[in-house]
């Protein structure tokens, strides 16, 4: 759907999948019986338990308080986003009319030319921004930005391993031990895909005078390795992702909790806890922290500013309809399991929450529900908002950061480093999300940051930014 150019290919294929799993597919894959019969089930299950609703089972181990609470979250920021996202689609429609001849644009022809478009505008070679970022460089930089938030020491530390690629660090904090974790970063035939951290050890008080048992963490990345005598060098996405699991592994790490339950990750709400991880990502973001960890691999040049540039306008290229695409399926799975009758028509409600939220509409036999797997078969019902639910919390207690940088020149503040680290890493879950985040922050969480991050800065901005919008 992104690079054939076949324009009749495109719209068989958009067909076939847009309808798969429905009454206009194959009948023996059809799911329509099952959504019902799902729906049905979930919502017994809410009558049994004493609920109005299955979404209101579903908030129960989770940070959102009440479905119109979540709802009222969503709506803002489709209301904030849409400006963006009406701006997106003329953009989209302009070019494909003038550049690529076509005068209507078509579903099937989203993908293909926003592509088009992105390759246009905002094109950037992923390998050449791969040779500024070389693993010495990069992790020296991601230990600096701990050491300096934190006020803790990175040093090696020696522990039997699984591999002879597998590092071993401790973290030291004066002079005491906080914590240790191993970190094997390549990928390698028999590893697991992806990218995870792990817990080895808790943190927790033991009996009598045994005192703390200090955390270990696995911190597991599929990166590619050393080649020629040369270091490993990491895509841009490597270092986001080498950031985010280094946010988990922070939050386990740092913990301050001595009750095995709600120490590190343990009993963090379902919503809340890649708040922390997502954190970490925004540095990679930060022209003067990213910047401070690159140099060229055989150059030693550090990052341009034009190519950093470039890759921030592809970031955010297209948030404004991405947001509102995240909002209308959050708000079809909230109002399905919390609003729709026994019953009800789930198609009728979809075509009214794209009506409400959205700025492009598939066609009347697109058939998303059949093919939701989130919702019907993943464990996201009435929970699919906390992707955006997460971005929020984490932009906007980056804000913190940025706010700081204000006065302090640095978004390595260590005053805002020690109070993140009180108030959301040591607690885990040792009391609700949200009063940890009202701790550190003082106010309600706010969806203005993560907007801002995107591109979509409005006119009230309450503080200037280094990160420009697309052009
Ligand atoms: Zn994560």
């Amino acid at each position: 759907m992104q690079y054939a150019d076949d324009r009749t290919l495109r719209a068989r294929l958009y067909r076939a999948y847009a309808t798969r799993a429905s009454e206009l597919g194959k009948s023996d894959f059809d799911n329509s019986t099952l959504i019902t019969k799902i729906l049905r089930l979930r919502a017994e299950e809410a009558q049994l338990l004493g609920y109005a609703n299955f979404a209101e089972v579903s908030l129960v181990p989770k940070m959102a308080e009440s479905p119109p609470q979540v709802a009222a979250f969503l709506r803002e920021i489709a209301a904030k986003a849409r400006a963006f996202a009406e701006r997106d689609i003329a953009e989209l429609r302009a070019f494909a009319r003038d550049e690529l001849g076509l005068a209507q644009l078509e579903s099937w022809d989203l993908t293909w030319a926003s592509e088009k478009l992105k390759q246009a505008r905002y094109a950037f070679s992923d390998e050449e921004v791969k040779h500024y970022l070389p693993e010495p460089q990069v992790l020296a930089g991601l230990f600096r930005i701990i050491e300096t938030l934190f006020g803790v020491h990175l040093e090696p530390d020696a522990a039997p391993t699984w591999h002879p690629d597998v590092r071993f660090f401790r973290i030291m904090r004066n002079g005491a031990l906080i914590g240790q974790f191993y970190l094997d970063l390549y990928a390698r035939e028999e590893k697991n895909g992806g990218a995870w951290m792990d817990e080895a050890i808790s943190r927790r008080r033991l009996a009598q005078a045994d005192g703390i048992q200090t955390p270990v963490a696995y911190l597991n990345c599929n990166f590619s390795g050393p080649v020629g005598g040369k270091p490993a060098c990491f895509t841009h996405d490597d270092v986001i992702t080498l950031f985010h699991e280094c946010g988990h592994g922070l939050h386990h790490l740092l913990s301050q909790v001595e009750e095995l339950p709600v120490s590190g990750i343990h009993g963090v709400e379902w919503d809340a806890v890649e708040l922390p991880s997502q954190f970490m990502e925004n540095f990679c973001w930060e022209w003067g922290v990213l910047s401070a960890m690159t140099a060229h691999v055989d150059t030693r040049q550090p990052l341009p500013r034009a190519l950093y540039d470039k890759m921030l306008a592809a970031k955010n290229f297209q948030s404004g309809m991405q947001a509102l695409r995240q909002v209308e399926l959050g708000l079809f799975d909230l109002r399905l399991h919390s609003e729709l009758e026994p019953d009800g028509n789930v198609l009728e409600l979809l075509a009214q929450v794209r009506r409400e939220v959205a700025v492009v509409t598939p066609p009347d036999w697109a058939r998303l529900p059949h093919s939701f797997s989130h919702i019907f078969a993943g464990g996201y019902a009435a929970g699919y908002y906390s992707y955006k639910w997460a971005e929020v919390l984490s932009a906007d207690a980056f804000a913190a950061f940025e706010e700081g940088a204000v006065s302090s020149g640095s978004v390595l503040d260590p005053v805002i480093g020690e109070k993140f680290w009180r108030e959301i890493l040591a607690v885990g879950g040792s009391r609700p999300a949200l009063d940890s985040f009202r701790a550190f922050r003082r106010r309600e969480p706010s969806i203005d940051a993560l907007l801002r991050h995107n591109g979509m800065i409005s006119h009230h901005a309450d503080i200037d930014t280094t990160r420009p919008t697309p052009a």
